[in-house]
């Protein structure tokens, strides 16, 4: 039998906390819960986990000091952040300090195990050989995207896409699933002397959004995290 993977988590709400355990355990996952940050920080050092789930609102400390901690210790297990709603400005800065992810309260959960596999399984290939990027080709619900030849397909259908949209929508599919900052991606794509400014991506996913022929409402592909980013949807929610 495999080895059960061991979650931590970290929430002093102990019907959420339950409730988050329960639903875990029942997937299979081994789980290990702190109340505190001082429990928090003292677990996860003592059991080294494959994933955390942080509850930014702590009795005892603020748990963005708590994820900082964590990413210097181990920058490698992935932490998924659990915040109130309406909170983006606290959401964001905790995916700037390192955070892999978030979950809203309140949240079901599918939710919940959806972004669970999807930090897992991020951090998996992270572990894994780097494998050639230059000849990799994505595809997910009829939309390709072929690294090498720089090639869009929706549908069976070719697309043009300039050099920044390909780059947009490469970057969605390597952290397919995953949350993407504004301040983010803009960095990755424009570099560091890019600010703050976001019109420039709003613009560019605008164009990609009409290409593949997204309708807002209901996207096919790409999620606004309103006040965030924006993240590619994974398979289990196309
Ligand atoms: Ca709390």
């Amino acid at each position: 039998m495999a080895v059960k993977q061991k979650i931590l988590i970290v929430e002093d709400d102990k019907t959420i906390g339950h409730f988050m355990a329960r639903a875990l355990e029942e997937s299979g996952y081994q789980v290990i819960t702190a109340e505190s940050a001082r429990e928090a920080k003292m677990l996860f050092l003592s059991y080294c986990p494959s994933l955390v789930l942080l509850d930014l609102g702590l009795p005892d400390e603020d748990g963005i000091i708590v994820l900082e901690h964590m990413k210097k210790w181990h920058e490698e297990i992935p932490v998924l952040v659990v915040s109130a709603r309406e909170r983006e400005a606290e959401k964001v800065r905790a995916l700037d300090m390192g955070a892999d992810d978030y979950v809203t309260k309140p949240f079901g959960i599918s939710e919940l195990m959806a972004r669970v596999r999807t930090a897992l399984r991020h951090a998996g290939n992270l572990k894994r050989e780097p494998e050639n990027l230059e000849n990799e080709v994505f595809s997910q619900n009829g939309l390709v995207l072929d690294v090498p030849h720089h090639k869009v397909t929706l549908d069976g259908n070719d697309i043009h896409f300039t050099v920044h949209e390909f780059k947009i929508l490469e970057l969605l599919f390597r952290h397919k699933g995953r949350v993407l900052t504004y301040s983010w991606m803009l960095k990755q794509i424009w570099g560091n002397y890019m600010t703050s400014d976001n019109q420039i991506l709003r613009v560019n996913m605008a164009n990609i959004r009409r290409k593949l022929k997204e309708n807002p409402a209901q996207p096919r592909f790409i999620q606004t995290e309103l006040g965030v980013g924006y993240r590619l949807m994974d398979d289990e929610e196309g």
